[in-house]
């Protein structure tokens, strides 16, 4: 889950590449359009995004069509999310960042947290928008929210040095986003040439703390239940 088109491949790329990479079912459901974004429009951005599923090889990816910026976290948002927690329904949640530099990205993390336990009601009806049937409930098992802009202490660390590159290439599918000396839009936070040497060098920070090139860090709200020791080397 992701407010804007670009937060998942600047945040978690390498992750969702690893487990596509091991056969697991992987999808992203963007909340907005960016259209609040400096650069680009929704159009452009959508096309991006596009790329950059087909770079990660992407079992499916939704744009909620949400407002961008000033978002609330309502029954009306959660119940458009709990439609498509409960159509996909996913063991493994990844949510943007509870805290961080745009306020987007805490409001997202908590709209996400909210749906996916309102999702596991029963008494909380919902209809498949695509079938047009009622749903049932679904709950995931575990939300992670990955780490953004701000650095926050991660809980733990996804060592993600084989799909380095793949991550590289679905954030650089952002074209309109970054640095790219032939644009005229305007300049932006985004858009200085540092701000991709700053993705890199903050996943060589994450996996530098447990041994490895390239780590993708996370938080969670509550400790990691365990069954296998050797999962934690
Ligand atoms: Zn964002």
């Amino acid at each position: 889950m992701a407010v804007h088109p670009d937060d998942a491949e600047l945040s978690c790329a390498g992750t969702i590449a690893s487990h596509i990479a091991a056969g697991k079912k992987v999808g992203i459901v963007d909340f907005t359009q960016g259209e609040l974004g400096t650069r680009g429009t929704p159009a452009i951005r959508l096309a991006e995004s596009e790329a950059a599923t087909e770079i990660l090889g992407l079992h499916a990816r939704e744009n909620l069509g949400f407002r961008d910026g000033f978002s609330v976290n309502d029954e009306t948002h959660q119940r458009m999310l709990m439609e498509v927690i409960r159509r996909y329904q996913p063991d493994i949640v990844l949510a943007n960042a509870m805290d961080d530099r745009h306020p987007d990205h805490g409001r997202a993390a908590k709209l996400a947290i909210d749906a996916c336990f309102y999702s596991g009601l029963r008494m909380v009806e919902t209809i498949d928008r695509l079938l047009g049937t009622p749903q049932q409930a679904w709950r995931p098992k575990a939300v992670y929210h990955y780490i953004q802009d701000r650095y926050l202490e991660p809980d733990f660390v996804f060592d993600i040095t084989p799909f380095w590159s793949i991550k590289d290439q679905a954030v650089r599918a952002f074209r309109s986003q970054f640095h790219d000396p032939t644009s005229s839009d305007p300049e932006s936070y985004l858009s200085s040439p540092d701000f991709l040497l700053f993705v890199e060098a903050r996943a060589r920070d994450m996996g530098h703390k447990i041994g490895v090139t390239y780590g993708e860090g996370f938080t969670m709200a509550r400790p990691p239940g365990v069954r296998d020791l050797f999962s934690l080397i």
